[in-house]
C-alpha cells in the first residue's frame, strides 16, 4: 500500500515496532499485545489493532491480509515475498528478488498498479523432513 506520510511516533508505537523488528515470526496481533503487555501492562487489545492499522497505513510496517484468518505483521517494509508452510502455519521470508516487469505486464493490461504481494504455500523445509520421515 502507498505510505500516507509522516506518522506521529508514540511511545506505544515505539513499542510495538521494536517487538515487529525483534521477531521474523510475522506475528498476529494478538501476539504484538501478549509481547507489548509486558511493557506497558495497562495497553488493551484494542489499541494494539488501532497502532498495528495506523502504521501500515503509513507504510511502517506491513500487514498481510489472510481472507478470514488473522492477518500477520512485518516490520519489513522492503518488497519481498513469503512462504507459507500449510503444515506448522509458519510465515518465512524468501530471500529471492521480487519478479521483474510483473507489475508491466498487469498494466498493459489496463490496471494501475501500487504494488503486489506473492506467497508460496506449501510444506517448510522441517515440516517437508518430518512428512518424509513418516512415510518411511
Ligand atoms: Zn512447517
Ligand atoms: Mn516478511
Amino acid at each position: 500500500m502507498k505510505p500516507k506520510g509522516f506518522v506521529r511516533r508514540t511511545r506505544q508505537r515505539e513499542v510495538i515496532l521494536e517487538v515487529l523488528r525483534g521477531t521474523k515470526s510475522h506475528p498476529t496481533a494478538d501476539w504484538v499485545y501478549q509481547e507489548v503487555r509486558k511493557e506497558m501492562p495497562q495497553v488493551s487489545l484494542g489499541t494494539i489493532y488501532r497502532n498495528l492499522k495506523t502504521l501500515s497505513e503509513h507504510g511502517e510496517i506491513q500487514e498481510l491480509a489472510f481472507g478470514s484468518t488473522h492477518s500477520r505483521f512485518d516490520a519489513n517494509k522492503d518488497m519481498h515475498y513469503h512462504f507459507v508452510c500449510e503444515q506448522c502455519g509458519m510465515i518465512e521470508d524468501l530471500d529471492i528478488p521480487p519478479v521483474e516487469g510483473l507489475d508491466d505486464q498487469v498494466e498493459q493490461l489496463g490496471f494501475k498498479v501500487t504494488s503486489h504481494r506473492l506467497e508460496f504455500y506449501g510444506s517448510c523445509p522441517k515440516c517437508a523432513e518430518e512428512s518424509m520421515g513418516k512415510a518411511n
